[in-house]
Formats: structure tokens, C-alpha cells, sequence
């Protein structure tokens, strides 16, 4: 069982990596993000994650490491998963190490490396389609018609959480409590790959990211 583990600041592209990584790989994509606004969207979780999400501050390690296991244990992740915004904390890590130690698994650590005034326009510019989900950027990737999907005409939504006041919460907790995961996996001799994702296209990233993974 093989664990890829996206990490990188919000905006470093880990969502575009993992949808790409699971059409070569077939295996599924798990996004903490996806799964917490989704349940938030059908009023399924508590007032406390709402807001947690809302404000850029990040959930309880216990709500999404119970989350996740839930997500992982299911039949079509028995090979192997994409992770996507988790862990976020060196004690969700722990709680991974566990769960895969247990079951035989390793982790490959992917890190999106990508400066800092980029992930600003890239969040602010940001743009998804509701009904497909389908990313766009205003700078860099604008659909053919503004504030409309490509592929199936529905207008576009920004994301609750990519105003400048939020996106600022959350590039501080990526500091204080996600940057020192990447510690974590080096200091337990995880092997992590650096990946440059601030210029090349996220072809081009992906590319770099299937030739290291050989
Ligand atoms: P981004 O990486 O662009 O900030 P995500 O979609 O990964 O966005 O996450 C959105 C929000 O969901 C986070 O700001 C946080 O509130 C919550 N969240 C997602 N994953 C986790 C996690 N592993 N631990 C705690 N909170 C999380």
C-alpha cells in the first residue's frame, strides 16, 4: 500500500497534482478540504468545523484523523491513495504512521515548493466550477468566457475561503503547524521529493513529480 502525501502551502497546486496523479495511477484522491466543505454543504458537521474552515484555522486533529481512517479503509483505497491537505499537523503524521505501519504501508512524500507572492494570486485568482469542479484562475487560467465553466456553461464560485483576510490565516497555520510535518518525515527517513511548482505548468510540475516517483 503506497500513501502519496501532497504537501505544500495552500495554492502550491496540490489538488491539480492529485487529480493528475489519480487519472496515471488509479487510485483515489482524498482531499480533507473536499470532504470537510462538502459535509459542511449538507449540514453534517458540527458549528466548531464550520467556522474552523471558514476562518483558515485548521480542524481538530481527531475530527480529521477519524475522517480520514473512515476514507482510507474503504475497498478502492486497498492499493494505495493520494493525500491531499492532510497531514497538516506532526500529529495527524503520527496517526498516519500508525495507520499504515499496521497495514504494511509507506509514504511518499511529495512537496510543492512555490513562492509565496504566487500562492497570493493564485488563491485570489481562483475560480471553480460547482456543478463539475473544474479549477480556474483569473491571471492565469481564465475560462474562455468570464465567470462561466468550459465544459458545462454553470457559473463560477469562489471559494468561501480564498479572501485575503482568510488566505492569510491560512498560509500562517501552513507555517506554524504544517511546515514542521516536513521535518517530521525527514527526521523518520521517509523519503520527501522536492518539486519546483512555481513556474513550470501543472503539466510540467506533474511530469517532474512522475519522473522522481520511477
Ligand atoms: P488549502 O490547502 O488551499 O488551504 P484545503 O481545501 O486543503 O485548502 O483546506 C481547507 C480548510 O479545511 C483548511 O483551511 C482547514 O480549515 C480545513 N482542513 C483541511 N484539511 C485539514 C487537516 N488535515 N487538518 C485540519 N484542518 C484541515
Amino acid at each position: 500500500m503506497k500513501a502519496i502525501v501532497l504537501l505544500g502551502a495552500p495554492g502550491a497546486g496540490k489538488g491539480v497534482q492529485a487529480a493528475l496523479l489519480k487519472a496515471s495511477l488509479g487510485v483515489p484522491h482524498v482531499s480533507t478540504g473536499e470532504m470537510l466543505r462538502e459535509r459542511i454543504r449538507q449540514g453534517a458537521s458540527p458549528e466548531a468545523v464550520a467556522g474552523a474552515v471558514q476562518s483558515g484555522e485548521l480542524v481538530t486533529d481527531e475530527v480529521v484523523n477519524r475522517m480520514v481512517e473512515e476514507r482510507l479503509s474503504r475497498s478502492d483505497a486497498a492499493n494505495g491513495f493520494i493525500l491531499d491537505g492532510y497531514p497538516r499537523t506532526v500529529a495527524q503524521a503520527e496517526h498516519l504512521r500508525d495507520w499504515l505501519e499496521r497495514r504494511g504501508g509507506r509514504e511518499v512524500v511529495v512537496h510543492l515548493v512555490v513562492d509565496y507572492n504566487i500562492v497570493i494570486k493564485r488563491l485570489t485568482g481562483r475560480r471553480q466550477c460547482p456543478r463539475c469542479g473544474t479549477l480556474y484562475n483569473v491571471f492565469f487560467r481564465p475560462p474562455l468566457v468570464e465567470g462561466v465553466c468550459d465544459l458545462d456553461g454553470e457559473k463560477l464560485a469562489i471559494r468561501g475561503d480564498d479572501n485575503e483576510l482568510v488566505i492569510r490565516e491560512r498560509l500562517d497555520a501552513y507555517d506554524r503547524q504544517t511546515r514542521p510535518v516536513l521535518d517530521y518525515y525527514r527526521s523518520a527517513g521517509i523519503r520527501v521529493i522536492d518539486v519546483d511548482a512555481g513556474a513550470a505548468s501543472p503539466e510540467g510540475v506533474f511530469g517532474e513529480i512522475s519522473q522522481a516517483m520511477k
